[in-house]
């Protein structure tokens, strides 16, 4: 096979630090052996997470000189609806300073306290927000996608029957909407194929219930679709995105992610009446309709990067980039959660650390260790991710993962050997990781500010 090169040329650089191990090891002391806590400045290569860090093109970067700042009415919101529209197929847009400024508004727009949301396994930052408009969240993808082992091509599906059921049980008049997430995030970013959405859609019209997207990962998910769906080969990841959008009624979009921008968000829809209450909503909490919180150089990047990120040529490395590094890992015998998905490799904690109970946090535990051998840093996305129930027990979720994120564009596939390498030595020596125990555990989201002892 012919290989494949960063599909950019690098035209400005920026120089990493290099740190010794009593560096990092006072410096994960000092960060309460939690990677979120850590300054970046001692991470040589960053796998926090995909979030905000992608590196913007030449073009995105030339229309941010060009962005319009006027308080109302600024011309970049029209580039914004313009590329929605054409991409996205949604006739309106409503901008927010980030994806989960769009999860706050959709929740209360569309949840009434008592109320149900199912979802393809859930997303921190959007079942919180489902919860603090009343309802209870519902995960109803496949059992696959609990089994880090399990090979499925479309490990984020919706599993109907469960669905179906959860409809059966609670009425489709309590049932808020749906929200199907693409590609799934905590699943391992793992996608969702067409025939599932064509599904999914065919029985919330059954039951006239709205069907929303989280659509964070969206290209990504496109480009699995290509390769892997039947009909799908000769269709540009462009053209499948387009198509499995028209099958929602709206979506919450991090332009964080696929829109290649460092921060920014938007709700899109096809309705008046959600729109309107949207736009109620967002002079609120994020700012004027044309801008929810963003500057206008903010819009005109996020347009351009929408459309950038939709690229065969483009997704063909991102992908492989991710799957590079994936194979390295799985040659070398370390535990991953297979097929590797769209933005991350994520490693199975459990198996690569079989002498650790998930009440001693293994996923953070080795998360901290892989910074302290290398200054490559992690997230955990297990115990301490999942938090805590309504009666303030633990929750256990199936998945104890360490997610190795990858940045779009950001790093060259060189990078990618110096991970390989870091995170097969940890394996080497996994014996002597030991576990963690909180000291500090803030109540909400608390993996972002948790603070850990090692257990003696
Ligand atoms: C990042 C993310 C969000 C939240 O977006 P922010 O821009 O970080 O607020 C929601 N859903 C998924 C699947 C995400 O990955």
């Amino acid at each position: 096979m012919r290989r494949m090169a960063e599909p950019y040329r690098i035209k400005t650089v920026e120089p990493l630090q290099m740190t010794t191990r009593e560096e990092r090891q006072k410096a994960i002391e000092e960060a309460g052996y939690n990677t979120f806590l850590l300054p970046s400045k001692v991470c040589y290569i960053d796998l926090l997470t995909d979030s905000g860090t992608s590196a913007m093109s030449d073009r995105q970067w030339a229309h941010m000189m060009i962005g319009d700042e006027a308080y109302a009415g600024a011309k970049s919101f029209d580039l914004l609806q313009e590329a929605v529209q054409e991409h996205y197929g949604f006739p309106y847009v409503v901008p927010t300073h980030q994806g989960r400024g769009a999860e706050h508004l959709i929740s209360r727009i569309l949840i009434k306290p008592g109320q149900h949301v199912p979802g393809n396994m859930y997303f921190t930052t959007t079942r919180l927000h489902q919860e603090m408009a009343g309802a209870t969240f519902h995960d109803v993808i496949i059992d696959e996608a609990h089994d880090p082992s399990a090979e499925h091509p479309f490990k984020g599906n919706i599993d109907l029957d469960k669905l179906r059921a959860l409809i059966a049980e609670v009425g489709a008049e309590n049932i808020a909407y749906v929200n199907l997430a693409v590609t799934v995030n905590l699943a391992g970013g793992q996608p969702v194929s067409m025939a599932n959405i064509e599904a999914v859609r065919a029985l919330c019209d059954e039951h006239a219930i709205i069907l929303w997207s989280d659509a964070t990962r969206l290209a990504e998910n496109a480009y699995f679709i290509q390769e892997r769906e039947e009909g799908y080969a000769d269709k540009s990841c462009a053209q499948i995105a387009k198509e499995m959008l028209s099958h929602f009624d709206g979506l919450t979009m991090s332009g964080k992610k696929d829109c290649l921008v460092n921060i920014g968000g938007f709700l899109a829809m096809r309705s008046e009446d959600i729109l309107l209450k949207a736009r109620e909503l967002v002079v609120v909490f994020e700012g004027m309709p044309t801008y929810g919180g963003l500057a206008g150089r903010d819009l005109e990047a996020m347009a351009i990067g929408l459309e950038e990120a939709l690229d065969d040529n483009y997704l063909a490395h991102r992908i492989g980039q991710v799957r590079y590094l994936g194979q390295q890992l799985i040659d070398a015998g370390v535990p991953v959660v297979e097929p590797i998905g769209g933005h991350a490799v994520f490693l199975d904690a459990r198996r690569f650390l079989p002498h650790l109970s998930q009440d001693e946090l293994p996923a953070q535990a080795l998360a901290a260790q892989l910074f302290l051998e290398s200054g490559v840093r992690s997230m955990e996305r297990g115990i301490v991710s999942a938090g805590r129930d309504e009666q303030g027990n633990h929750r256990y979720p199936a998945l104890e993962l360490v997610r190795l994120t990858i940045p779009r564009r950001v790093y060259t596939d060189r990078h990618m050997d110096v991970v390989a390498d870091a995170v097969i030595e940890c394996f080497k020596n996994r014996d002597s990781i030991t576990g963690l125990k909180f000291v500090y555990e803030p109540s909400a989201l608390r993996f972002f500010t948790s603070r850990f002892e090692k257990l003696a």
